[in-house]
């Protein structure tokens, strides 16, 4: 994925070994997070993905009492690895860290973790040809005063005829979207607000791993796994949270970190009710289907990343940035493409249908040089549902009233919470919490 780059230093500041910005990357904010008061209740974090890790990370920091309640047996959500399939661990969920002025990239400096740049090729299959250029220049995306119609729309007045739609198909998709649904004027103006820098690393290990052992190691003994959170009560002045099995937590202030697929989709129930601009708000977000397939192969028939394809718009090279001897092929599909394969039903078929398509684009070597793959299926995972936020036509101020505290108790954080265009990553969602947390510290 590549951004904007609006080069703005985000101000980080590190204090003993708690590393947190300074800022929220737009200002540098003076009041600090150890300036604060400290705050002697108890919190509740819905979630254990990057966004809910960070924050109990920050909690911990301070001191402050919290729990953290996971639906799923495992933590990360959409982070997470795969030992044994390749000759390294590959990265199921978030693999690229999308520039490095952000936390996570100074906190890379700090601990001087390898990272490498990835700067594969691209290729476009084009016209049934693999070419290196095309004639027209597809990345027309990122200019300023887009009408706020879709990205389809947009690239065919723009004169890129429906030979292209597969390829726009793949810029949309890096953003997790269909091309006829992700809006040209707010995903232009999301791009603006990027800080972040324009060039992708990898980690040699995992993102998940990263994460795990910055944040997670530190606060297992508050990660309570198997607790999906059913309603949240927060008209007394302690906020009850009742999980499936009926059991009941209390606590002072909550920090809700769910994707806003499980918000929107109202699989948590407020009392009361939250307020009608909110779930309004949920409701102009997209987020849709989205998988990872991993295809591994023993002869290197591809050039690095392809995009352009009908089943699966973008096909990337895994090995870049990892010692391997390994040829392991991703196809990256989201949007139509993915609920397409998702419809299939079975691994097998959804792999069939890929290598048939390569098979096409490379003279029949996918089937010739197959070994084995692995589908990551984001689309129905359960409390997920979905691969990450996007802009769609209409979005206007939704991310900003989604991420509104309510009532100084109730606070919302996680990638679609991000408002400073860092969603759909996972330093945006550690960002988002980082907000959180100031903010719920701030309230009291
Ligand atoms: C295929 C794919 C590829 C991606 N690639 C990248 C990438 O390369 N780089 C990048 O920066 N980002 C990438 N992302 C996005 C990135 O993974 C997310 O932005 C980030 O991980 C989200 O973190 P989060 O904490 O907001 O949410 P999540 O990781 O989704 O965590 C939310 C947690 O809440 C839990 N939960 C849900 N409902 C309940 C409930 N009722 N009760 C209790 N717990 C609940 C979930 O189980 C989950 O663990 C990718 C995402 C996908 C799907």
């Amino acid at each position: 994925m590549k951004r904007s780059d609006f080069i703005l230093k985000s101000c980080l500041l590190t204090a003993g070994s708690i590393l947190v910005p300074s800022t929220i990357l737009n200002s540098c904010r003076k009041d600090s997070f150890f300036d604060q008061e400290e705050f002697k209740g108890s919190v509740l974090i819905i979630g254990a993905g990057a966004a809910g890790l960070y924050a109990g990370y920050l909690l911990r920091s301070k001191g402050i009492s919290f729990q953290i309640l996971e639906a799923s047996d495992r933590i990360g959500g959409r982070l997470g690895k795969l030992s044994g399939f390749a000759d390294y661990d590959v990265d199921t969920g978030a693999q690229w860290l999308h520039g490095t002025n952000n936390i996570l990239g100074d906190l890379i400096l700090q601990t001087k973790t390898k990272i490498t740049i990835d700067d594969s090729s691209m290729s476009y299959w084009f016209e049934n040809n693999m070419v290196t250029e095309l004639p027209k220049d597809p990345y027309i995306f990122e200019h300023k005063n887009l009408p706020d119609i879709s990205f389809k729309d947009y690239a065919h007045q723009q004169g890129l005829d429906n030979s292209y739609d597969q390829i726009v198909e793949a810029i949309a998709g890096d953003q997790g979207a269909s091309a006829s649904l992700l809006s040209a004027y707010w995903n232009s103006k999301d791009e603006e607000n990027w800080v972040s820098g324009d060039e992708d690393f990898k980690f040699s290990d995992t993102f998940f791993d990263f994460i795990h052992q910055q944040f997670a190691q530190t606060i297992v003994n508050q990660i309570n796994l198997n607790k999906p959170v059913v309603s949240i009560d927060y008209s007394g002045t302690q906020i009850q949270v009742t999980d499936q099995t009926g059991a009941e937590y209390f606590c002072d202030k909550l920090i809700v970190t769910v994707p806003i697929s499980i918000l929107k989709l109202n699989e948590i129930q407020f009392n009361p009710a939250l307020p009608a601009t909110k779930t309004d708000a949920f409701a102009r977000f997209g987020m849709g289907p989205g998988m990872k397939v991993f295809l591994k192969f023993n002869v290197k028939f591809f050039p690095e990343n392809t995009y352009g394809g009908s089943v699966c718009a973008a096909y990337l090279d895994d090995s870049i940035g990892k010692t391997t001897n390994d040829i392991v092929l991703i196809a990256f599909v989201m949007g139509d493409q993915a609920a397409n394969l998702h419809a299939l039903g079975n691994d097998a078929a959804i792999t069939n249908a890929l290598i048939q398509e390569l098979d096409l684009m490379f003279n029949g070597q996918a089937s010739l040089y197959f070994m084995q793959s692995f589908v990551q299926d984001y689309t129905d995972k359960p409390f997920i549902k979905g691969a990450y936020s996007y802009s769609t036509i209409g979005m206007d101020n939704a991310r900003q009233i989604a991420a509104e505290p309510i009532d100084n108790k109730v606070f919302f954080a996680g990638e679609a919470m991000n408002i400073n265009g860092h969603h759909q990553t996972v330093h945006g969602a550690v960002e988002s919490a980082y907000k959180a947390v100031l903010d719920l510290i701030t309230s009291s």
